[in-house]
């Protein structure tokens, strides 16, 4: 049987999991949904409670798990502990020990929420991308790094963006054939004209197109990208990109959708093992208080379920469900318009839960 693991975290983390786990146990009871779960600390309340922020043994159950779903980490509380202490560690030792190099972010504007975007609605209603950003390489992680002092004594920081080609080209299959489930389209961001890394980049990708001849590729500089992004955005299907460049380029276009109460990712590794979470985090200033907007998370289980677990059909009456809600012109309080039923995170969830 497939395993799943819950991994709340701290601030609204417990709230929105919880929302979560009732559709599990519905899809479970009602819809013949056939995996194991289990729950674990993780982040701030796991410094808590172990004086770190991953333990080993959650460490060892997530690799041993086809799929995590987790919250949030990180708070007011724990920002004064070391780096090496720090909540956010735990997410970054998740991603790097299990592998998890190719992070998809949807950013999906349902025509229902047109109006939150801060873009005109004819810009975004109906938006549908699929940004696939490299997780575990390129400048965040490159070596040498620091912060030293020149030659004329002066204090420098350097860091080293570096890819090689079997990092490009694993990334650039997903992004492939992610593609072909899709419109077909996709295109790859980088800088080529500046930096070598990227030409290299350029390269891989073009050469892997010749596998893929369905499959409409287009390159485009970055720069160019976060304008194109802002100016006519539906002209996207699936972007891949680097760690830096999609870091930045997929909160921009989290931005356009209004929330990033809506937003849901996933982290894949080679065996389409991964770790599924909503884009934003722990929200200290609303935890506690059921005000978080739980869907993002909802979301990130039916990727979940699409994803690690080869259950299309039980992702899509997910989704169904929130636009059924969405619809009824329920709403938390981050996407609420005048003329919406106001809810909480528990209300929003057993809303979601009705439909199912
Ligand atoms: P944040 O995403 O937690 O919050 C930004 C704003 O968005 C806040 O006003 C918050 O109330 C709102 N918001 C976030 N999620 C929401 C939801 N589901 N519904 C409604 N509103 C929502 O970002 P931040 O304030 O920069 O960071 C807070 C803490 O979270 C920090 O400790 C940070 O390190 C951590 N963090 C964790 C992750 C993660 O666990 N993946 C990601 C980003 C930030």
């Amino acid at each position: 049987m497939k395993k799943i693991l819950l991994l709340p975290g701290d601030g609204v983390g417990p709230e929105i999991i919880s929302q979560a786990k009732k559709l599990i146990e519905k899809l479970r009871s009602d819809h013949g949904l056939q995996i194991e779960t289990s729950e674990a600390l993780v982040g701030g309340a796991s410094f808590d409670a172990y004086g770190s922020p991953l333990t080993d043994e959650v460490l060892q159950r997530a690799k041993e798990a086809d799929g995590i779903l987790f919250g949030a980490v990180g708070g007011p509380k724990w920002e004064v502990l070391e780096i090496s202490q720090r909540p956010e560690i735990a997410l970054l030792k998740l991603r790097s020990e299990l592998g998890l190099f190719a992070n998809l972010r949807p950013v999906i504007l349902y025509p229902e929420l047109a109006d939150a975007s801060t873009l005109k609605p004819e810009v975004v209603a109906g938006l549908d991308i699929l940004i696939v950003r490299e997780l575990t390489g390129g400048i965040y992680f490159g070596q040498p790094r620091g912060i030293r002092n020149n030659a004329s004594g002066e204090r420098e920081g350097y860091n080293t963006l570096v890819y090689s080609e079997s990092e490009i080209n694993r990334i650039g299959r997903i992004a492939f054939e992610i593609a072909a489930k899709r419109q077909g389209r996709l295109c790859s961001v980088d800088k080529a004209n500046v930096l070598e890394s990227t030409e290299l980049w350029r390269q891989c990708i073009t050469e892997l197109s010749a596998r893929y001849p369905a499959i409409e590729l287009s390159h485009m500089y970055v720069d160019n990208a976060a304008m194109q992004l802002v100016r006519a955005p539906k002209q996207f299907d699936v972007v891949v990109t680097t760690n830096l460049f999609g870091d930045i380029l997929s909160d921009c276009a989290a931005m356009l959708t209004g929330s990033i109460g809506m937003l849901p990712s996933a982290s894949l590794n080679a065996d389409n093992k991964g770790l599924y979470e909503p884009v934003h985090g722990s929200a200290p200033d609303i935890a506690g208080q059921n005000k978080a907007n739980p869907i993002a998370t909802l979301l990130s289980l039916a990727m979940l379920l699409k994803y690690s677990l080869d259950e299309v059909a039980l992702a899509d009456k997910i989704e169904n469900a929130i636009q059924q809600v969405l619809a009824e012109g329920l709403r938390t309080a981050d996407i609420y318009q005048p003329g919406n039923k106001l809810m909480g995170t528990e209300e929003m969830g057993d809303a979601v839960l009705d439909y199912l």
